[in-house]
């Protein structure tokens, strides 16, 4: 479930300066897709279209052949789970972000979406647990903790489609293996479509697109696409 295609997208946010000059690809339910290019090619406006955000101009977005145009933004946040670049995470509890999502979700499912996340441990060795506070009145998390808790958010929310916004790119090379490892569990037979800036950080992808000045400029495996570049 929740197959993405683009057709022939045309998209500018300002009629002078095309963003997207017919991009067209496709990720099958359950594959993982990465779109590389360097910054400003236009890698997170793919995002925000699929989000709704913004509608394209020309062409079309469907997923499982459902036109998105055709589906409210609140229905597309239902079926699409995102870890972004820079998780901001609500001044409340560590459950109450997790939850957010689900509200209606068991401790236990809670507990388990931490391991998978790998920050369990670290959350049961607080003095409140999953209670505690975080944010600016709370606890101060770091980076790859805050990315963590997103990550258990969305095991917990379960998804069909998943977007990871450049989701380790900020991070030190330990906490991004780490991070990868999580987001390989919850990428598995999830359609995925991962925006990312350099080609060594999605390895495991099943085909790699590479943007470059609003057109598709590569496509193919990682292997091949290493070789050439
Ligand atoms: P990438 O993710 O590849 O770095 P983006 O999709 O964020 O690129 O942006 C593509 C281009 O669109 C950039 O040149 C950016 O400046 C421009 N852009 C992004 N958002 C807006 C906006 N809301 N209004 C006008 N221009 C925008
Ligand atoms: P960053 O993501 O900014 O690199 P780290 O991931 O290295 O930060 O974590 C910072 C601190 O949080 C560490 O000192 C560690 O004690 C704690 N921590 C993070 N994740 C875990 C975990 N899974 N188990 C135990 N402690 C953790």
């Amino acid at each position: 479930k929740g197959a993405i295609a683009f057709k022939d997208v045309h998209f500018h946010y300002d009629p002078d300066r095309p963003i997207l000059k017919g991009v067209s690809f496709e990720v099958p339910a359950g594959k993982t897709v990465a779109v590389v290019g360097p910054s400003g090619a236009g890698k997170s406006t793919i995002s925000r279209l699929l989000y709704r955000f913004y509608d394209v101009q020309e062409g079309s977005i469907t997923i499982d052949g459902q036109d998105v145009r055709d589906v409210t933004q609140k229905s597309l946040r239902a079926v699409i789970g995102m870890v972004p670049q820079d998780t901001v995470l609500f001044n409340d509890t560590i459950a109450y972000n997790i939850r957010y999502g689900r509200p209606a979700a068991s401790d236990a499912e809670i507990e388990q979406a931490t391991e998978v996340a790998q920050i369990a441990r670290f959350i049961k060795e607080l003095p409140e647990g999953y209670n505690t506070k975080v944010g600016e009145r709370g606890l101060k998390l770091s980076g790859g903790e805050k990315q963590r808790v997103a990550i258990a958010r969305t095991v917990l929310k379960a998804p069909p489609i998943l977007i990871l916004d450049e989701a380790t790119s900020a991070l030190d090379t330990t906490t991004e293996h780490e991070i990868q490892s999580a987001l390989d569990v919850v990428s598995k037979n999830r359609t995925t479509l991962v925006i990312a800036h350099r080609l060594s950080t999605v390895v495991n992808a099943d085909e790699i697109i590479v943007l470059k000045g609003g057109e598709i400029a590569e496509r193919g495996s990682h292997a091949v696409l290493l070789e050439q570049n």
